[in-house]
């Protein structure tokens, strides 16, 4: 499993050879046909076949497996939800499962640091996974990265550089400096460690999908790795439809959905605003053509929020859920909610879909 494919070309490479295809677009691992496993291993390493790389040593062998809950007082508009509580990997979100392959490979291959770009959760997580599995690790953060939030990333131990200027530069600044081995958003690495979520949602419906899933979207990393367990679980059989994909992001800084209302290919960079959601606030999303890609191929859509409608999801989370979520995350709910308003999510387009769709069969 050491062939990278470009999603939109088709040209393949030898792994690590190169970071993007000829064609620009970002890269993702061939597989064999996928099966759901029956070994036992804990969390994602349940899928360790499927994956390029054995699990880790330290906290990245405790990524994935979080709690697919039924929460019945967010349903809405008719609308079954379940919520896939991601906030129960080791560092509280779901780059843990592409840091810990990252670090995993990295390991294998002989690599001793590991470094990565972010002011967040992606740091921490990278951070957290090197420092168990014995890793060096180097972070890029904005030099005017709030304190307390530096002292999260700082906990674990990493190197940390403060580059000036725009956060979009620190991605390009990133790919310049010698001897880390980089695991970005885009790194086929992460996306195959993500992809491992959509195995879980998947096997739990088994045959059987979600109508829909909807996510919150920065660099389109996350999306891609769902996009890519589905054509997966499709070419082996395991699931009978594709579930439909809905990116949502804050309106203040929405490259992804506006690309997607205009019926482009190609996502252009924005001069993004400020948003509560600063965590999903990327104005030039790396994986963002490959984001249209799998909302056309599954038939789904784009949504924006505004701030005060992510913080109305953020308490409707907690009070008819119990859910704690980061601003980034009611992004999802406050997504599906206009999605249903919109009429884009509901029990009778899905009805009526599933009638179609057995008329043609
Ligand atoms: C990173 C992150 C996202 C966005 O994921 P991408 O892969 O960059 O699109 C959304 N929500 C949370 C909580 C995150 O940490
Ligand atoms: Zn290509």
């Amino acid at each position: 499993m050491s062939t990278v494919r470009c999603y939109d070309c088709g040209r393949s490479f030898a792994f690590p050879e190169r970071k993007r295809c000829e064609c620009g677009e970002p890269l993702w691992f061939d597989h064999g046909e996928v099966a759901w496993p029956d070994r036992r291993d804990p969390g994602m390493w349940r899928y360790a076949d499927s994956l390029p790389a054995a699990a880790p040593a330290g906290v990245g062998a405790a990524a994935g497996g979080t709690p697919l809950v039924r929460a019945p007082r967010l349903d809405t508009g008719g609308v079954e939800l379940y919520l896939k509580d991601e906030g129960q990997n080791p560092t509280g979100s779901f780059k843990d499962r592409g840091s810990a392959l990252a670090v995993a490979s990295a390991r294998e291959r002989g690599i001793d640091r590991v470094g990565t770009v972010s002011h967040g959760n992606m740091a921490m997580s990278t951070a957290a996974c090197a420092a168990g599995a014995g890793l060096e690790c180097t972070v890029c953060v904005p030099a005017d990265i709030p304190e307390e939030r530096l002292a999260h990333i700082a906990r674990y131990g990493p190197e940390i550089l403060r580059v000036e200027g725009e956060y979009g530069r620190l991605y390009e600044r990133s790919l310049e400096l010698e001897g880390v081995d980089f695991v970005n958003s885009d790194t086929p690495l992460r996306v195959a460690g993500q992809k491992t979520v959509a195995y879980e949602i998947c096997e739990a419906f088994a045959s059987d999908v979600p109508d829909a899933i909807v996510l919150p979207v920065s660099s389109g990393g996350q999306l891609s790795g769902i996009w890519k367990a589905i054509l997966e679980l499709r070419a082996a059989g395991l699931i009978d439809e594709r579930p439909r994909l809905y990116a949502s992001q804050a309106s203040a800084c929405d490259p992804i959905v506006r690309a997607f209302g205009a019926d482009r290919r190609e996502v252009s960079p924005i001069e993004g605003g400020e948003t509560i959601a600063y965590s999903i606030a990327n104005a030039d999303p790396p994986s963002g053509n490959r984001a249209l890609a799998a909302l056309r191929d599954t038939d789904g859509g784009a949504v924006s929020v505004s701030d005060d409608a992510i913080r109305a999801a953020q308490r409707r989370l907690a009070r008819k859920g119990g859910f704690r979520v980061e601003a980034s995350s009611a992004v999802a709910y406050a997504g599906l909610e206009r999605l249903l308003e919109r009429g884009e999510i509901g029990a009778i387009r899905d009805v009526y879909k599933r009638q179609g769709s057995h008329s043609t069969r």
